[in-house]
């Protein structure tokens, strides 16, 4: 299969819904702006962007999905006036006088669960899951099962803590007909599109469901400390890879890949700040025992020590970092590589 074919596993239709349906349940409405006009512009209607953002109301609360469903509406009026014509779509069909929601709802639950599930346990809830969720919504044709489970899981996977309804929603997805390589395109378009966290939940679950090999780690937000750019200056000084976003004030937000260190180095005539603010990491002076580094940590580094800071090996890591006491000719010394033996017995 050429990258042409893995590219386009996702219709740029599904691929639309994915990326909205997780920007509803994480509450960016920014990205949720450019998203929407981006599934637009991909061939996704106005009638299906709008039934994808009533159903997440059902998992992810009124909240998110009233004020997704305002961000749409601003899109939309910015569009027009723009004298953009989008496709307003298929509305749903109205449904049989004798339909039976219970019933109907029921027959698909049971399809999605891949056996009759009874939640005796919260009778209400149950009779919300089979005639509300799975008989009123699902009944609606504007959108397709699988669509429908393409947006429950881009959107489950971007709820902190609910790995086990994602984990069911994987498996609902592949009975309601969306395939393996779908789900498996998925993390990769959410790492791209909507974030880090997202896209290592969703690749949790498929390696519950799936059985695809999957490290865990310990992610970031670079909605909160910008990941900015690849440390291309530095990389010689690197094992592994690292970012850097300058900051005010001539502060530099550094951002360390999962087992990604400096070289030993040496601050001459100058002290060294670190501040970590998000991950998990370490600090090391030569011939000392490692200093972990979580958010709030503050690390000043004496002129003249030899040190190495980086991320833990399952963790991303961001510190900020600026210099202090600087006198002429301060300067940074370059040394060797941390080897692999001196980071894991740190
Ligand atoms: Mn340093």
């Amino acid at each position: 299969m050429n990258a042409q074919n893995m590219e386009n596993v996702l219709t740029p239709r599904r691929q639309g819904l994915a990326v909205i349906a997780a920007l509803e349940a994480k509450g960016d409405q920014d990205g949720l702006q450019t998203a929407l006009a981006g599934a637009l512009d991909n061939g996704l209607t106005v009638s299906e962007a709008k039934e994808a953002l009533s159903q997440l109301y059902a998992y992810t609360g009124f909240p998110r999905s009233l004020n997704a469903l305002g961000t749409l509406q601003k899109v939309l009026d910015q569009r027009k006036k723009a004298g953009i014509q989008d496709n307003p779509g298929k509305e749903a069909d109205p449904l049989p006088a004798d339909y039976d929601a219970r019933k109907q709802g029921t027959a698909i639950q049971t399809q999605l669960t891949g056996k009759p599930f009874n939640y005796t346990f919260a009778p209400a809830t149950d009779y919300y899951l089979k005639a509300h969720l799975f008989g009123d919504i699902f009944a609606r044709n504007n959108l397709s099962h699988a669509d429908r489970e393409i947006v429950t899981v881009s959107a489950i996977a971007a709820l902190p803590g609910c790995e086990p309804q994602l984990t069911a929603h994987v498996s609902g997805a592949r009975n309601m007909g969306v395939t393996d390589a779908e789900l498996r395109a998925l993390p990769a378009l959410l790492e791209g599109k909507v974030g880090l966290a997202e896209a290592e939940r969703l690749r949790g679950a498929l390696k519950t469901v799936l059985g695809d090999a999957h490290t865990p780690v310990q992610t970031v937000d670079f909605s909160v400390w910008p990941k900015g750019q690849p440390n291309t200056a530095y990389a010689q000084y690197f094992t592994g890879n690292s970012y850097l976003a300058p900051m005010e004030g001539g502060v530099a937000n550094v951002t360390f890949e999962p087992g990604c260190r400096n070289n030993w180095h040496i601050h001459h005539k100058q002290v060294q700040v670190l501040i970590c603010v998000a991950g998990r990491g370490w600090y090391q002076e030569w011939g000392k025992p490692a200093v972990q580094l979580l958010p709030g940590t503050i690390i000043e580094i004496p002129e003249g020590v030899k040190h190495w800071h980086g991320a833990a090996a399952d963790s991303w890591m961001q510190h900020l970092t600026f210099h202090k006491d600087v006198q002429d000719g301060a300067s940074n010394e370059w040394l060797e590589p941390v080897s692999d033996r001196q980071y894991n017995e740190r």
